[in-house]
């Protein structure tokens, strides 16, 4: 089982003829909820890819419908908590020119104490997956927990901040990282060369593998000496938002399968670039018959 401690935001879509300026008010043209946040759409990939995922979150008790989104695609939701507080939640204009502005309120994704988790460590297994990303609160004791407890851990720090640095990132098995996210964790130019950022990774964890995504150039595995590359497949993005949450969802549940890296990256990279031809976040994650469909 892998258990993924994760946001979940609800984000509300404004199409609006310019960005919002200050003291304006402005009507909108159209308006859309959907089911986001980076830690509900990697447990929504990973159980629409198959893999067995049990999601850890908090839900203002108005919105249990994306818990039950969540059910319905397969997720173990027993440890989402609805809570009277507000669910996180992204208020997100998009005007004419697919420019955006986003106000990002965290709501209960910052509410993990303790209790959740010791909750956690005492439900998992030997043998079980630890999955986290940087947008709920709590961090370094859940890692440390989870580390005494025996647990692999898996880590997307994204979005990426300074507590990240802070972190006891050598606890982690396995991390997922962006070409900017590689870059702030080694401290290069964004603009590195790949190999250049895989060094600096290696240099700095030593003991964790990685995998860094590069969108359309592709994506990388190193761990250790071993290093596979797997290339982005050529497709007609319409919107790239979610693209490495599809990915990583798709490559832990491969990973559970016991499959080969080279054949995890190629799942991934085929379920991302399916994902990167449909609009939304969740809602733009396939299936795992598309995915299947698209290899062969
Ligand atoms: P993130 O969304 O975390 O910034 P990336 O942009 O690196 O992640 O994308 C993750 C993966 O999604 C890439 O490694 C690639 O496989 C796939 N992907 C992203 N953008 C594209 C694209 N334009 N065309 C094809 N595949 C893409």
């Amino acid at each position: 089982m892998l258990h993924n401690l994760g946001s979940i935001n609800l984000d509300h879509f404004y199409r609006v003829p310019h960005l919002v300026h200050p003291g304006e008010t402005l009507a909108s043209r159209s308006y859309q909820v959907g089911l986001g946040g980076k830690g509900a759409n990697q447990s929504l990939a990973m159980a629409q890819a198959g893999g067995r995922v049990c999601h850890w979150g908090r839900l203002g008790r108005q919105d249990g419908w994306a818990r039950d989104r969540l059910a319905r695609a397969g997720v173990d939701v027993t440890h989402v908590e609805l809570v009277d507080e507000p669910s996180g939640h992204a208020i997100i204009q998009v005007d004419d020119h697919g420019e955006n502005a986003i106000i990002l309120c965290p709501g209960a994704n910052h509410g993990f104490t303790s209790r959740h988790r010791n909750a956690l460590c005492q439900a998992a297994q030997p043998g079980d997956w630890l999955l986290v990303q940087n947008e709920c609160n709590a961090l370094p004791e859940l890692l440390d927990g989870a580390r005494r407890q025996g647990l692999s851990i898996a880590f997307n720090p994204a979005p990426m901040s300074d507590t990240v640095l802070e972190l006891p990132l050598d606890a982690c098995e396995l991390l997922f990282v962006n070409r900017g996210e590689a870059a702030w964790l080694v401290g290069l130019p964004e603009a590195s060369d790949a190999r250049v950022l895989l060094e600096g990774l290696h240099e700095r964890l030593p003991n964790t593998a990685t995998v860094l995504t590069l969108g359309s150039e592709g994506a990388w595995y190193q761990s250790g000496s071993e290093r596979h590359f797997q290339p982005a497949l050529a497709v007609e993005p319409v919107d790239t938002t979610g693209a490495g949450d599809t990915f990583i969802g798709y490559f832990m549940a491969a990973l559970q399968e016991q499959r080969s890296i080279p054949d995890c990256l190629a799942f991934a990279a085929h379920a991302a670039a399916l994902g990167v031809q449909r609009p939304g976040a969740a809602d733009s994650i396939p299936s795992r018959d598309d995915v299947e469909r698209y290899l062969t």
